[in-house]
């Protein structure tokens, strides 16, 4: 079966082998009475001997259960809106160099590719936040051997970085700094490091208040797990699971010397079910104890050089809610210079305004 729709946009994946293949978003089509929305381009060759472009018309070819494939552009529906379609100049998942002799274009770390995207991530800014090792770092360490996972960066030798080029005394000596103090990141952070699958850096700051220590969040099972906000049965138990498979990961960077301790959160008492069998709800403490806080527009005096991740930290970490969007639930909304829509809706439906001089009172104890 064929059908006419048009083509959107062009996602490129990366397979598991470091395998880098174009995919089409179409605009939603019923093929034989299924709705087709995604088809196969096979590689960039294709897309360039198809000539295809973005907004064309294209045919769509659907046989039984085979994938859907772009078959060519419908030339004579053209209204000269048609963009070209970009091909990657880097690895999408890891920013490494792309391998393209052959027509199947392949990221150049192949199978290590989803180690560098991982690594990079983890020591990003709003993670471990170690300065100096960026993707570039990060893939001469696993070029090298030096690093196969995360624990292995905090048993990293001076001789070892210095071997690699581009690495002088100075770059060696800041980069090792650099990663002894990440040693000491909060446990949410280093939860989030772990790129624990269906978890962001929100669900692991939720997830490190509840449980306060690796520990505790070690020892919860699927039930105790869904007494995080945010966290149901369907998510629970792939983060219990989870969880269990980095074990050795968790206990090597806890050999290492990785700060496993959420600071300021106490651990939920062993049995919080009451007679009853209903849970009591964790007592949250704090000046912003029970309100849901939304930041919006640029942060100034105190909190300058805070990132909007670090803003919601402090929210957390003051006993309330940080959320992106304003709704009746909101209970604050700190509008700082060049705040628009979100401030106007917060006047419009009443929602209590402060900015960000009088927030920084509010949580002056816990600003350092
Ligand atoms: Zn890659």
């Amino acid at each position: 079966m064929e059908k006419i729709t048009r083509l959107l946009e062009v996602e490129w994946n990366v397979g598991r082998t470091g395998i880098i293949a174009p995919r089409a978003v179409l605009e939603p089509v019923v093929i034989d009475g299924s709705t087709i929305t995604y088809a196969t381009l096979h590689n960039p060759a294709d897309i360039t001997r198809r000539g295809l472009r973005l907004n064309d018309h294209v045919m769509v070819h659907r046989a039984g259960d085979v994938i859907p494939r772009v078959e060519a552009p419908v030339t004579h529906l053209r209204t000269g809106d048609e963009q070209p379609i970009a091909f990657p100049e880097q690895c999408p998942r890891c920013g490494s160099a792309i391998d393209t002799s052959e027509e199947r274009w392949r990221c150049t770390q192949g199978r290590n590719c989803h180690l560098v995207a991982s690594l990079a991530y983890a020591a990003g800014r709003d993670q471990l936040d170690i300065e100096g090792l960026g993707t570039t770092r990060v893939i001469q360490l696993v070029d090298a051997g030096l690093v196969t996972d995360l624990a292995d960066l905090f048993t990293l030798e001076r001789d070892q970085l210095l071997a690699l080029d581009r690495m002088g005394d100075t770059s060696t000596d800041n980069l090792l700094a650099a990663i002894a103090n990440a040693k000491q990141q909060p446990l949410a952070r280093v939860l989030c490091a772990l790129g624990v699958r269906g978890t962001g850096r929100s669900m692991s700051r939720r997830i490190a208040r509840h449980f306060a220590t690796m520990d505790h969040i070690r020892a919860a099972d699927a039930e105790a797990m869904q007494q995080v906000e945010g966290i149901g049965t369907e998510k629970a138990p792939s983060i219990v699971a989870e969880l269990t498979e980095l074990a050795p990961l968790i206990d090597r960077l806890a050999a290492a010397g990785v700060n496993m301790t959420e600071p300021g959160a106490t651990p939920p008492p062993a049995d919080t079910t009451g007679p009853d069998g209903a849970t009591a709800a964790p007592v949250e403490a704090g000046p912003l104890a029970g309100m849901t806080v939304v930041v919006t527009g640029a942060m100034t005096g105190a909190l300058e050089k805070l990132s909007r991740n670090e803003m919601n930290e402090l929210i957390e970490r003051a006993g309330g809610r940080s959320s992106s969007s304003v709704s009746k639930k909101t209970t604050l909304v700190v509008a700082g210079e060049g705040a628009g829509s979100k401030r106007a809706k917060a006047e419009q439906i009443g929602i209590r305004l402060a900015t960000p001089d009088e927030f920084a009172t509010l949580v002056a104890d816990l600003l350092t």
